[in-house]
């Protein structure tokens, strides 16, 4: 491969099969590969005016704005399931929902190290612009900068999302009463170790897939459905444990949790023994937490069995006065046991 540095007149993009330092330049290289990569898979025309910043319609009448911010490092790029633009349009789209928003535009930025496959980026854009048309977003800004060999690890994505939060909804962590019902949209854990299960040094066998998916439409039935309901969450990095801690700490309030209600699949629960890996802190890329008054719960839990992708939500333990901040599991075995905020990583670059 020639040095790009070394040419007078760059070549375009797709006369390299990956990416070179030239691709950062801001130059000529940089234009064809956000031509030949990203605006060939992105059709938003805020973005394709190519101007410093997006000029966006403002949001409706009453509605409120929510914005996040998230960045992606999963290894591999690419696991069963989906990829890291997935789980970059899916993760950004998915703390808006949780929050009761609407998702509206995202931006993308991407920082990629020299010699990363260009084929790769084409099925990450490719991958990006499907999630975001599934979840209703348009991306409308982006931005490319290019690391030496070695400085990175091959592509890495920072999206952030603006939404609406209509005019009368209200979402908070803190909103937790004792009584409620903890509601999830479906089995936990299968992003983290369908992840797990393609790295190189876990050779393990199994047909899972990521959940990875934008919950737009999932939370807009559900919500519609149940208006009462308190607050959600994404099970992400952390997983269950995680979220519901926060919301308990939040609420002042306690949660315990069935473990005979949790769904888990045969492959997860198989997985996590055979790694020594609790489920309840193995993230999830397609599922949400909710907290409802108890006599709403059945109601909600309808609702998103309905949807595709809520078939197997469980209501899966409740609120309670006692032991505020802290998750109980009422374990199979018969015993009572705590579930203690993850003190480090239990898996790292899940996300
Ligand atoms: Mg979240």
């Amino acid at each position: 491969m020639t040095d790009a540095t070394t040419l007078a007149c760059p070549v375009p993009a797709s006369r390299y099969d990956r990416v070179v330092l030239g691709h950062g330049s801001g130059g000529t290289l940089s234009l064809s590969l956000l031509r030949d990569i990203f605006l060939a898979a992105f059709d938003d025309l805020a973005l394709h005016r190519l101007e410093d910043a997006a000029v966006l319609g403002a949001p409706p009448p009453g509605a409120r704005i929510a914005m996040t911010t998230d960045g992606f490092v999963v290894t591999p790029a690419v696991f069963p399931g989906g990829d890291i633009g997935v789980l970059a349009v899916a993760g950004t789209v998915n703390d808006l929902a949780v929050s009761g928003a609407r998702p509206a535009y995202l931006t993308a930025a991407f920082v990629l190290e020299e010699g990363t496959p260009l084929e790769l980026l084409r099925t990450v854009a490719r991958s990006m612009a499907e999630t975001a048309r599934r979840a209703g977003v348009a991306i409308v800004a982006g931005d490319t900068k290019v690391v030496e060999r070695g400085k990175g690890d091959g592509v890495f994505i920072t999206t952030t999302g603006v939404g609406w939060v209509p005019e009368g909804r209200s979402l908070s962590s803190s909103a937790a009463r004792p009584g409620d019902k903890v509601v999830v949209s479906g089995p936990l854990g299968d992003h983290g170790i369908a992840v797990l299960s393609v790295r190189e040094d876990l050779g393990f066998d199994t047909e899972l897939v990521s959940d990875v998916a934008p919950l737009t439409g999932l939370v807009e039935a559900a919500l519609e459905a149940c208006p009462t309901i308190r607050c959600m969450r994404d099970p992400t990095r952390g997983g269950l444990a995680s979220a519901l801690t926060e919301l308990a700490e939040a609420s002042d309030v306690g949660v315990v949790l069935d473990e005979a209600a949790l769904p888990l699949r045969p492959a997860v629960r198989a997985a996590c023994e055979l790694l020594g890996l609790d489920p309840l802190y193995v993230a999830c890329e397609g599922r949400f937490v909710a907290i409802v008054p108890e006599a709403d719960a059945p109601r909600l839990l309808e609702a998103l069995r309905r949807h595709e992708l809520g078939r197997d939500a469980a209501i899966v333990g409740s609120v309670t006065e006692l032991h505020a901040g802290r998750i109980a599991l009422d374990c199979i075995t018969g015993g009572k046991r705590w579930v203690l905020r993850l003190a480090g990583e239990q898996l790292p670059r899940i996300c």
